[in-house]
């Protein structure tokens, strides 16, 4: 029998999960579908109850549930909880185990993907949303000192509070930027959805470094600026996408699918 998975979000017919996870089977041969589903703004927990009641097997969760989904989920991963956030669920009986697959993804990307290693290394985090909360685990664990900066400075001082014990953190203005240097630039804001640019500071990337945007299916602002700044390495998130999904996949599956022929035909659409 088909095993069902969804990706819910609002909106989410743009959703390229869906393509990813059907290639995914075909590659490996399991019998899933796979669709993108709308869920109301406030009636994200009616949908999680109706795919359950209708046998699904799990979902992926996107903008703007993922906070939702960490608070409905009966038992959560270590990664779900350092981001207090969640994109992916399992439902196992009466349970509903919750996980977050952004940070690995980025961090798959960046290394195999990118081919950029990410040792010891000063990262920058434009943004101090649910994605940003997922990439500070995986960016401690590869040595890296963090600087946050976020429009709302408060929320970026919020996220750097709940990482202080794991390693070097702060959160900072975007014109407190003025002057440093680093070598990686995530940007983790959504300013690219409405062509914007954060107010960086020029000089703000070190010879050799990386910028990286979460956003991807344009050149977006963030990533001109890097251009213009004279970044060495630019990428966008469709690899990050890609792998994060391939995580979910496996969490479903206990299998991994092959990343690398997805994300060649997605860079070919
Ligand atoms: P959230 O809504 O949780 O956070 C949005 C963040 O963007 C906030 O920090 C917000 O600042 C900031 N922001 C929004 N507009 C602007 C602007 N015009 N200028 C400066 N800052 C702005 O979103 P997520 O964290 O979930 O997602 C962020 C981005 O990452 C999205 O574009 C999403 O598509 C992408 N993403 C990509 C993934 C991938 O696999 N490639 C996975 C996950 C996310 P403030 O706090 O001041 O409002």
């Amino acid at each position: 029998m088909t095993d069902k998975y969804a990706v819910i979000g609002n909106p989410i017919s743009h959703s390229k999960s869906p393509f990813i996870h059907n290639m995914f089977a075909q590659q490996t041969g399991q019998d899933i579908s796979y669709e993108a589903i709308e869920s109301p703004l406030d009636g994200f927990a009616d949908t999680i109850a109706r795919l359950r009641a209708a046998g699904y097997k799990g979902c992926n969760v996107t903008v703007p549930f993922k906070f939702e989904a960490y608070q409905l989920a009966t038992q959560r991963s270590g990664r779900a909880n350092d981001a207090s956030a969640v994109n992916t669920l399992i439902f196992e009986g009466d349970q509903i185990l919750g996980d977050n697959t952004d940070g690995v993804g980025l961090l798959a990307d960046i290394e195999k993907n990118v081919q950029y290693k990410l040792l010891f290394k000063d990262a920058l985090i434009l943004g101090a949303g649910g994605a940003a909360a997922g990439v500070m685990w995986p960016l401690f664990n590869a040595g890296a000192g963090i600087i946050i900066a976020n429009r709302t400075l408060e929320k970026a001082q919020t996220l750097a509070k709940a990482f202080e014990g794991a390693g070097t953190v702060f959160a900072k203005r975007y014109e407190d930027l003025a002057g440093r240097r680093f070598d990686i630039i995530i940007n983790a804001t959504s300013s690219g959805l409405s062509d914007e640019l954060p107010p960086l500071p020029d000089g703000l990337f070190k010879p050799g470094a990386l910028a990286y945007d979460m956003m991807y299916g344009k050149e977006t602002p963030f990533l001109k600026f890097a251009r213009a700044q004279g970044a060495s390495v630019i990428a966008d998130g469709l690899g990050m996408l890609v792998e994060q999904a391939a995580t979910s996949f496996a969490l479903w599956r206990k299998m991994r699918p092959d990343t690398r022929p997805v994300l060649e035909a997605m860079r070919k659409q």
